[in-house]
């Protein structure tokens, strides 16, 4: 192996990893290494729904909310600064609430709207008909609509990104596992990889649903809990055209959106199936995770009535990835306690890719100059303490998971167990 030194190297070439080695480069952080088991761009992010929302109510959502408004500034501008292709749809997105508590929740947002800066009103269904035709309001409670959001198909960002990353100097070391660390002082000294050792002063983990498998391997607890997350596209459908609006119905924790033709659809079910850390270590790829279209077909009944033509629809595509919960519902970024030189890029609670661009940006901007972003203090690592015990973050985690699409759900975070 012909590298044995970099000044920062990131493990990881999803969304996180791929944006945080590109953004390294152009910011002139000398030779950075950008290690993955697999091929870059390969894993959970190509499987996404990649969808933005930018409006909450609350703090955490807020702050949420200004990545993604910063990350679709740097969607629309992908092609011209990095040199790859990248389709985006200003789709707009629709949020649907079939119950009076739903209805609030919709209008504190309405409400929150222009203090983001984002433009949100509420709509009817005659609105709902030129916005989303392939929806109805049956049984739907108050709507809004954020004309800015977007949606792009996932496959090309993380790629795109390494690529880009190696045009600017990166150097791209693909099915390369990083199997243990180097520690000196208490400060990262490099990793270890399957064919070998590469020393280096800085280190950023960005490996997705594998974060807290390797994070054990240089002594932590991160508190990333892998879960399945699965959609499906179905066969193009008559009516259905990519500017039409992404919706989401927020009690039934379901998202639909034009897709090749067709509709896609995806969801938080009850009970997901949570993928044991310890099955999640190098060597295991997404593409050995059991999807089971059931449970999409479960989340499609709850919203029938809305989506009238989904029930019918042949499913073309069903596909699934990794993502990984969080104790508050919030992602982990920025360096961790005690070890000084080695930073965290994930925990995504299904929302990372939409936020991967800023992130990578802001990160690298972190680890070149030493400061701290404003945008990425709410998310800094070490708001947590160790979380060693697997069973208890579990069931914290997928509490938050039946949550999903509420405000804030359990406000104050649960920082160490
Ligand atoms: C069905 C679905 C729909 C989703 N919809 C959305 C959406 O609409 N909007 C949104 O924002 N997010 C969405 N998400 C979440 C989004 O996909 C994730 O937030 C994002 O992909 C996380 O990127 P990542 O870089 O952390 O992970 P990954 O893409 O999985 O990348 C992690 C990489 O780390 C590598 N790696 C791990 N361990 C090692 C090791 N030891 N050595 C070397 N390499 C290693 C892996 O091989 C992998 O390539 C969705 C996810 C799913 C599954």
């Amino acid at each position: 192996m012909a590298r044995h030194r970099a000044d920062v190297v990131v493990v990881g070439a999803g969304a996180f990893g791929s944006s945080i080695a590109y953004h390294l480069a152009v910011a002139g952080a000398g030779d950075v290494a950008l290690i993955d088991q697999h091929a870059p761009g390969s894993q959970t992010s190509p499987r996404a729904a990649g969808m933005t929302r930018q409006v909450f109510a609350d703090p955490m959502g807020q702050a949420h909310g200004r990545l993604q408004t910063r990350s679709i500034a740097k969607f629309a501008a992908f092609a011209d600064e990095t040199g790859e292709p990248l389709m985006v749809h200003r789709s707009g997105s629709v949020a649907m609430a079939t119950t009076d508590e739903g209805a609030r929740w919709l209008a504190d947002e309405i409400a929150a709207g222009p203090g983001q800066g984002i433009e949100i009103y509420a709509i009817d269904s005659a609105d709902l008909r030129g916005i989303a035709p392939y929806a109805r309001a049956e049984g739907v409670r108050a709507m809004w609509f954020t004309p800015s959001d977007v949606y792009l198909e996932p496959e090309r960002l993380a790629a795109g990104y390494a690529r880009a990353a190696i045009r600017h100097g990166a150097a791209l070391l693909e099915h390369t596992a990083v199997i243990g660390f180097l520690q000196a002082g208490g400060r990262i000294a490099g990793v270890h990889t399957a064919d070998g050792p590469i020393e280096a002063p800085a280190v950023v983990l960005a490996a997705g649903g594998w974060l807290r498998a390797l994070g054990r391997l240089a002594g932590l607890s991160l508190p990333a809990q892998p879960v399945r997350h699965q959609l499906l596209i179905t066969d193009p459908l008559p009516g259905v055209a990519p500017e039409h609006a992404i919706c989401r119905v927020r009690e039934a924790r379901v998202y639909v959106r034009p897709s090749a033709g067709g509709l896609m659809l995806g969801g938080y079910e009850d009970s997901p199936l949570v993928v044991p850390t310890g099955d999640v270590g190098p060597g295991f790829s997404i593409e050995a995770l059991p999807l089971d279209p059931r449970v999409l077909h479960g989340l499609a009944a709850r919203v029938a009535r809305i989506f009238p033509d989904l029930a019918g629809a042949r499913p073309r595509v069903v596909r699934g990835g990794v993502p990984t919960m969080t104790p508050d519902s919030w992602p982990i970024f920025g360096p961790v306690a005690d070890i000084g030189g080695l930073f965290v890029a994930g925990g995504d609670n299904v929302g990372g890719f939409s936020i991967s661009p800023a992130v990578g940006e802001l990160l690298a901007e972190w680890i070149v100059t030493g400061r701290q972003p404003d945008l990425l203090a709410p998310f800094r690592a070490d708001r947590f303490g160790p979380w060693p015990h697997d069973a208890e973050l579990e069931s914290v985690t997928l509490e938050r998971w039946r949550l999903h699409y509420r405000p804030d759900p359990l406000p104050g975070t649960p920082a160490t167990r």
